[in-house]
């Protein structure tokens, strides 16, 4: 039985005294019998593939529908010109999410994390993290166990399915992942406070995002798909910055994945991946979608 709540996983971290990456180590090969090393092996298997994902990026390539294609070579294109508002690695985040998002568009290997929807948001934080602070694939590959840990725990309470829950239980998930993930490369506290804060930056991602809805264009992965990827990576490093400062969530981050799942059941089918209401019911969605059937 893998963890149930974060209130488990921090409280099994602190009773032991292992950093949460180990926690769900050590719950993977539990639950699925396989060793330590084989499970690392799986996990280095999955970084390398989002950064050959990465890689792979052509800013010529377009989506089937040929709706997305292109803007993470514009995103480029605008970062070399020196006149980004944030500068730092904010745009080079977004640039990263957009690229990912329009990979998995365009129907290039992705890795889903948690759902091919979002596979945008943790590399777009990590990959350029990692160039930033010279972080070795080793200890990036422990901190995907800690995104593994509260996605799997999102997943238990609520959702991580945009047809199930919204887009909060998508990119919302996939923000409160990176965010925490983001916490465990940054906190040189103890292992006791790296943890509480990681569940303080899974909390406060997730509400940030509480209420969004799944409304594909034409039904298709795309609009606003790859876009919301990038608010969600964002809103994870503005989240994680919180937690670092020792920002707190008054809500409990268990109560939080609860609450999403409620506003999830609350959401009308229109607005759960049907592709009719919101951006997808609008007068240019549908005109888009009566494009697209009649292709
Ligand atoms: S709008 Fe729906 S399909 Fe698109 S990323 Fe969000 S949850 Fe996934």
């Amino acid at each position: 039985m893998g963890l149930t709540s974060v209130k488990e996983f921090i409280e099994l971290s602190k009773s032991k005294n292992i950093p949460l990456w180990q926690v769900v180590l050590e719950s993977d090969c539990d639950d699925t019998g396989i060793t330590k090393e084989e499970s690392i092996e799986k996990m280095t298997l999955l970084w390398q593939t989002m950064k050959n994902s990465s890689k792979s990026y052509n800013k010529n390539d377009k989506s089937a529908s040929k709706l997305v294609g292109g803007d993470g070579g514009l995103m480029q294109e605008y970062i070399l010109s020196g006149k980004s508002i944030s500068g730092g690695i904010i745009p080079e985040v977004i640039k990263e999410a957009l690229k990912m998002g329009e990979c998995n568009a365009c129907m290039k290997r992705i890795v889903a994390a948690p759902t091919a929807g979002s596979c945008g948001v943790l590399p777009a934080v990590l990959i350029p993290f990692q160039k930033q602070r010279n972080i070795s694939d080793e200890e990036i590959v422990k901190s995907l166990y800690v995104s593994a840990g509260f996605g799997q725990i999102i997943a238990y309470r609520a959702s991580i399915s945009g047809a199930e829950g919204g887009c909060q239980a998508e990119i919302g998930s996939a923000s409160a992942m990176a965010s925490a993930t983001l916490v465990y490369l940054c906190s040189d506290d103890s292992i006791s406070d790296v943890a509480d804060k990681c569940a303080n930056a899974c909390a406060m991602s997730l509400k940030n995002l509480l209420g969004l809805v799944c409304d594909p264009v034409a039904g298709l992965v795309e609009v606003p798909c790859v876009k919301r990827n990038v608010i969600g990576a964002v809103n994870a490093i503005s989240s994680a910055e919180m937690a670092l400062a020792g920002i707190e969530s008054k809500i409990p981050v268990d109560e939080v994945i609860d609450a999403m799942k409620e506003v999830g059941d609350l959401l009308p089918s229109s607005l759960r991946e049907t592709g009719k209401g919101g951006l997808a019911g609008t007068v240019t969605g549908q005109q888009i979608k009566f494009m697209m059937n009649n292709i």
